[in-house]
């Protein structure tokens, strides 16, 4: 069987229900995919962004951080890495420490590595 190109098979359906069958499925997978990626720039409040490292599905983030209690003589605290991913369509994050392991740096796809992942 010769395998038809997603414009031969758009092309010949005629049935405007199965088109929108197709449209729908399609919408499905863009919005699964999308919950793949790693999460982009993660803003959050009392928190400056230094750096941003994409790896696979995690994006890291050095930051600088405001505790939030009053009086603290060390504010802003850091900068430390943190990790942030999605898990079931959540935004989950975690600490990293001051260094980011090298494996998690200018990794183009893929997994991070697992002594990162919870
Ligand atoms: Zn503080």
């Amino acid at each position: 069987m010769v395998i038809k190109t997603f414009r031969d098979i758009v092309d010949r359906q005629k049935s405007i229900k199965k088109l929108e069958e197709m449209k729908r499925y399609i919408e499905k997978r863009i919005q699964e995919l999308e919950q793949e990626k790693a999460p982009g720039p993660v803003v959050r409040a009392g928190r400056e962004i230094l750096k941003v490292e994409m790896a696979g599905k995690v994006t890291y983030q050095l930051e600088r951080v405001k505790c939030g209690k009053p009086n603290c003589q060390k504010c802003p605290h850091g900068p430390y890495w943190y990790g942030y991913k999605r898990v079931g369509g959540k935004l989950k994050s975690f600490y990293v420490g001051k260094e980011l392991p090298k494996e998690a740096k200018n990794r183009k796809g893929g997994q991070a590595p697992s002594v990162l992942q919870q």
